[in-house]
């Protein structure tokens, strides 16, 4: 069985992220033999390379991005980096550059990497003594292979970097987001989450989250549109009641990453309970941090209880930390128990639990398995750790139930590394299934059964996707 396995992992090499993603050269010869679709009888000596293809075939939903539309990218907005000129090594911002700094780089060399004042050549000097500790994390292979897929640039060293910076800049035309997105990376649309609701003018590609985070934390009075005044917090029911009501049958989902300043116990805090809370909140009168809890977790509930009128899942940013030097991991270990009582006490609502809440994976997947309206997305999770991602994903295909898990979602504010992050994606993907039959848990049929599930459809199922563009083409914004 073991010979067997590495055999079966030698085969697949072929597809290797960082070997020869993206092409017809991902597969050999063996497998241009294939006659695709109608290879599900593989022979077991090509089941290996079959499950790539149909892998690298099969379309993406991408269930998670915060880029900007195309036209504001031009423009030069780089949301998070708003005051740097679009310079390529914007590639390395989120994620890589966090990698970097844990890595030892210095904050005046990490300021400087991402000013227009240096040329290449002095950028590279910066990032050169830790590239070689950070170019194989998720992060780092991701942006190699965008600049390998994008550019047809190899390698990241200091003879390649003026090539980089003159490419970077030549791609920045109209058309970039298609050809990254849809050439390359062979996605289906990607689910926004910026801002409050955003009127994209890319409305079936970049389909819109709304964010339910303002709604209870702050809460973000300005956010959330004007035209009722707000003096108590049945005003601000009303705010959020007409925020749904004029974006809902636009939005796929709503959205909260909240778990990055608080933990995910959520009480049932009636609007009695909290409506003096309000009062001081608006008057900008102190108030204790257990009230301000209070009046958080009812708006949660309030804000939950309207996605779910409107049918609407609810995204939960679950798990580790983006950035550097701030992650409270006590309070990340809670999220499994604390969002266990959430799906708990509302079975009515659909979950999206993103990013496998990774280091936890596993107490994911028993959420997962036991609560029907949990699904799990691997959102992000491929570049924090493609071969712990990998083992996620045969654990989660053999422990829970295949219509529930979401595969790929890029997370990035810049649209390049995407295309990096997805074919680490198709590479885990076609891993795992061949692994798993490999080991004897799936057959050959029964991996071939799942890729497109797993990819594609169930993203479609759960965010109803056909009709969310249909409406989004009509949207009066468009
Ligand atoms: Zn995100």
């Amino acid at each position: 069985m073991a010979r067997q396995g590495i055999s079966r992992r030698t085969a697949i090499k072929g597809i290797g992220a960082m070997g020869a993603v993206g092409g017809g050269a991902a597969y050999g010869a063996k497998a241009a033999r294939g006659s695709g679709r109608s290879a599900v009888r593989a022979k077991p000596a090509d089941y290996a390379e079959q499950i790539a293809r149909r892998v690298h075939e099969t379309l993406l939903v991408d269930s998670h991005e915060h880029l900007p539309d195309e036209s504001e990218r031009l423009k030069g907005s780089v949301p998070g980096r708003e005051k740097s000129a679009n310079d390529w090594s914007l590639i390395f911002n989120h994620y890589l550059d966090s990698d970097l700094v844990s890595a030892g780089m210095p904050p005046k060399d990490y300021s400087a990497f991402f000013t227009t004042q240096l040329d290449p050549q002095a950028k590279w000097r910066l990032i050169a003594p830790y590239w070689p500790a950070v170019k194989n994390t998720g992060y780092g292979q991701a942006v190699r292979i965008a600049i390998r897929e994008l550019y047809g640039i190899d390698e990241v060293s200091e003879k390649t970097v003026g090539r980089i910076a003159e490419a970077y800049r030549a791609s920045l035309t109209p058309g970039l987001y298609r050809k990254v997105l849809c050439d390359v990376a062979k996605i289906d649309s990607c689910q926004v989450n910026a801002g409050s609701f955003h009127e994209s003018d890319m409305p079936d590609l970049l389909l819109q989250d709304i964010s339910i985070v303002g709604m209870y934390m702050g809460p973000s009075l300005h956010a959330y549109g004007k035209g009722i005044e707000v003096r108590e917090l049945a005003d601000w029911h009303k705010v959020i009641d007409a925020w749904f009501e004029k974006y809902a049958r636009y939005a796929v989902a709503v959205k909260s990453q909240a778990a990055y300043s608080r933990d995910l116990d959520y009480e049932d805090v009636k609007a009695e309970q909290a409506a003096w809370i309000f009062k001081r909140v608006l008057a900008k009168e102190p108030v204790s941090a257990e009230d301000q809890k209070k009046l958080q977790d009812h708006l949660f509930w309030y804000a939950v209880g309207k996605a779910t009128e409107y049918d609407l899942p609810v995204k939960l940013h679950t798990g580790y930390y983006a950035g550097h030097n701030r992650m409270p991991l006590g309070r990340v270990a809670k999220n499994p128990t604390s969002v266990c009582e959430v799906v708990r006490r509302a079975p009515d609502t659909r979950f999206v639990l993103m990013h496998i809440c990774w280091p936890y994976y596993e107490e994911m997947i028993a959420l997962a398995k036991h609560y029907s309206n949990v699904f799990l997305d691997m959102c992000w999770a491929w570049i924090i750790g493609p071969a712990v991602s990998t083992e996620f994903l045969k654990h989660y295909l053999t422990s829970a139930p295949a219509n529930k898990i979401l595969t790929f979602g890029g997370d990035y504010r810049l649209v390049e590394p995407v295309a990096g992050h997805a074919a680490i994606a198709r590479r885990g993907i076609a891993l795992a299934l061949t692994e798993l039959v490999d080991e004897g848990w799936l057959t050959v049929d029964g991996a071939f059964e799942l890729v497109e599930p797993i990819m594609c459809g169930n993203g479609r199922r759960i965010f109803k996707l056909d009709e969310k563009k249909a409406a989004c083409r009509k949207a009066p914004w468009v």
